[in-house]
């Protein structure tokens, strides 16, 4: 019997077997022609839009390998942390800076091998200056470092181009998937100036798997991953900047402003949460009743709800009955190794961790050389790990390895063609909090994959009662605890008596209930959701939520639409269905998942899939012109719900200073804190500090001399409450005068 039938787990049934591609032939890639453009030789020629063919830059492109300045071997990663771990995996680095950016030289077998990172992406797509209006097709990769956010990339941008002159070989090593390979082709192309170069693949930072991927490096970037990545890059930034250009434009119509976007995927997901938040609320909810009868002390309940009341008449007379008690031995199974989402999940519902933070931990955990590449969609433990070492170092640190003795892990049936399940790497660090937390939970989900089977036996009681109504009970032993002993099992044990034969029934009972509305979204259910539609990617289905936050979408610990995601929608649904039409956006997901299957002709798929987005725009922005100002109308009776809605949350007592306005609680860009102002500003003056670093909240809750109670909530604590007191500072006239630079914005 699976453990299922017993406990509500949280484990997904569903499995996407994804086919291991084969790694592409050197022939095959003599053929790709080189699509993208080097943006500062465009910027030298003064921009030509023609796209530049392989032919006609290669004389240009390709390193002079021959010249005597090429020495060093260069080996890329996507950031500073793993550059210093490869460089002191390989040997004995010393370490330089320049411009404050660390890069690492070492000698290996008599090579001169220089170890230097990106830090993350020193490219981003950029229209070309000129296109006004929408929809905007012409694109092309740009430094990074030329938007204000990304100055930092600067330094590291023109440290890789210098090194470069000096390579004579280029090893890629950015992290295995396809954002990875997307950072290392465009330092590749244009800041190197080559067209390929063996690749670094390993999943996790040690030496050992670090020493094997430098003597062992595939001979090309994997080309399925790049073009797949640039693909996502030019498909949702094409449909970033023509819807927000679109709903903005929307706005304007109506004489207003406000900054609106709506991506690719976070349409579809929007769609979801409001349609779940529509079903609850035209729920009705019916009362139903659950019929027991009582033998000797035990509860015995009749398997069917009963939904019409006159129905419970047929229970009342059962006076006696024959009851059969069958014992089964069980055996549970472990759960499958940690897959990026199924961590997410369990995170959530041990920890209550939430999905975002849960891929910065690992990711961290991950630099740290503590665990394997999180983003991954495996549930296998492969030999290549070899499990057995691991199993060795983990046994210094953790009693429960020593349950370890399964000859097979237990695997799940998902797989990724990239990276293996996450795993630890036997490697120690002292860790606090949710960082601890999650570790704990992936060294033990491990180390129980390779822990014999929980037994137990499962009883049943069946009752026939005299007028042939039936009941039933279970009953759960576990005899031997196997893997449950190291990783958490929430499996309920129940103990029930062996009755055969004619019974007396003592009592029989009605329980009247009502059938409950469909539950709201969490974070961890949303993901889950989102991966079995294949909507998003691993690497980007919590931040797709998050963003949808941030954008004032989305409200609460169970998702809610705000009444602007909820206006945005019916406006959309209305107007423009295909911009949050689930089925197209999979669509182009299922696309790219081809682009990086394929062994060949990955170019001409990007531009076939590019083609076919651009058409989809330019239909939705047909449709959406002719009906702009309705659905410009309708987003703004959102936008002003939305503000309404605000400004109630945030007012928590009349102004005591000018009996006027309401005092509210407000946040300071300026100085990134909260503070409470009067809505009566300028007119009124009142401000007051709040605990910094802190997200203040409003509460419904009054002290007792009934002043408002607000909750403080910062990351990883738990969240306090304290009074709120507009005279402290008259009743603590000698504390010291707090700054007092939190003005209005
Ligand atoms: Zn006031």
């Amino acid at each position: 019997m699976p453990v299922e039938s017993f406990i509500p787990l949280s484990e997904s049934k569903l499995t996407i077997e994804k086919s291991v591609k084969e790694k592409p032939k050197i022939e095959e890639l003599t053929t790709i022609e080189r699509p993208g453009r080097n943006p500062e030789q465009e910027e030298s020629n003064n921009v030509s839009k023609q796209k530049t063919k392989r032919k006609t830059t290669k004389a240009k492109a390709e390193p002079k390998i021959k010249s005597p300045n090429r020495t060093i071997t260069l080996i890329i990663t996507e950031k500073p942390q793993a550059a210093m771990k490869i460089a002191a995996a390989l040997g004995d680095p010393r370490k330089y800076s320049e411009n404050s950016v660390p890069y690492y030289e070492l000698e290996r077998n008599g090579k001169q091998i220089i170890v230097a990172s990106a830090v993350g992406h020193l490219f981003n797509l950029t229209y070309i200056k000129g296109q006004t209006g929408w929809p905007i097709f012409n694109l092309e990769w740009k430094p990074s470092y030329t938007d204000k956010h990304a100055t930092f990339t600067r330094n590291y941008y023109n440290l890789l181009k210098k090194l470069g002159t000096r390579a004579k070989e280029v090893l890629i090593a950015t992290d295995y998937d396809v954002e990875g390979e997307v950072i290392g082709w465009n330092v590749l192309r244009f800041l190197i100036g080559q067209q390929d170069a063996k690749r670094m693949k390993y999943s996790t930072l040690t030496k050992p798997e670090l020493e094997h991927s430098y003597e062992n490096p595939l001979s090309t970037l994997d080309w399925g991953q790049a073009y797949a990545g640039e693909t996502r890059h030019k498909i949702d930034w094409l449909y970033g900047i023509n819807l927000s250009r679109a709903l903005m434009s929307a706005i304007k119509r109506t004489g207003s402003f406000k900054i609106l976007s709506i991506g690719r995927v976070q349409g579809p997901t929007l769609k979801i949460i409001v349609e779940r938040d529509r079903e609850i609320e035209k729920f009705k909810s019916q009362p139903y009743w659950q019929v027991f009868a009582q033998v000797k002390d035990t509860q015995l309940k009749h398997p069917k709800d009963v939904f019409n009341k006159s129905e419970l008449e047929q229970f009342k007379d059962i006076k006696k009955g024959t009851a059969e008690t069958t014992e089964k031995n069980e055996s549970f199974m472990p759960p499958h190794p940690f897959d990026l989402t199924t961590l997410q999940r369990e995170a959530y519902a041990k920890h209550k961790t939430q999905p975002s933070r849960t891929l910065q931990i690992a990711q961290s955990l991950y630099l740290d050389g503590l665990i394997s590449y999180p983003r991954t969609s495996s549930q296998k433990i492969p030999k290549e790990i070899e499990p057995e070492k691991i199993l060795t170092k983990l046994a210094k640190r953790f009693n429960e390895t020593k349950l370890a003795k399964r000859k097979h892990p237990v695997e799940g049936e998902k797989s990724d063609p990239a990276h293996p399940s996450i795993y630890p790497t036997g490697d120690f660090k002292n860790l606090v909090d949710d960082e601890e937390n999650l570790y704990l939970l992936i060294v033990r989900r491990f180390i129980s994959c390779f822990c014999e089977d929980a037994k137990g036996i499962s009883k049943r009681i069946s009752l026939i009662g005299d007028n042939g109504k039936n009941f039933t009970a279970n009953g759960l032993t576990i005899t031997n605890n196997g893997w449950m002993d190291v990783y958490p099992s929430i499996m309920e044990e129940r103990s029930i008596p062996t009755i055969n034969g004619q019974v007396n029934v003592e009592k029989i009972s009605f329980e009247e209930k009502e059938t409950q509305p469909p539950k709201r979204y969490t974070p961890a259910s949303l993901i889950s959701l989102l991966e079995k539609k294949n909507l998003g990617t691993k690497a980007t289905r919590s931040s797709i939520v998050d963003t949808l936050f941030d954008r004032g979408y989305l409200d609460g610990k169970s998702i809610e639409a705000t009444p602007l995601g909820v206006h945005l929608i019916e406006s959309l649904e209305k107007y423009s269905p295909i911009i949050i039409d689930e089925n197209l956006t999979r669509d182009v997901e299922d696309k790219m998942e081809d682009i990086q299957n394929s062994k060949s002709g990955w170019e001409a798929k990007e531009l076939e899939t590019i083609k076919q987005v651009e058409k989809l725009i330019t239909d939705i922005s047909k449709e959406f012109k002719i009906n702009e100002l309705s659905i410009g109308k309708q987003i703004l009776a959102g936008v002003e719900e939305l503000r309404e809605q605000q400004k109630e949350d945030s007012t928590i007592m009349p102004c005591p200073k000018c009996n006027e306005g309401n005092l509210q609680i407000r946040f300071s860009k300026k100085t990134k804190r909260y503070f409470v102002g009067c809505s009566n500003y300028p007119k009124c003056t009142a401000v007051h500090s709040l605990p910094p670093n802190a997200l203040i909240k409003k509460t419904e809750k009054k002290s007792d001399r009934n002043l408002p109670i607000l909750q403080a909530l910062k990351k990883g604590k738990r969240p306090w409450e304290f009074e709120f007191n507009p005279n402290w500072r008259a009743e603590n006239p000698n504390y010291q005068k707090e700054n007092e630079e939190t003005k209005k914005e």
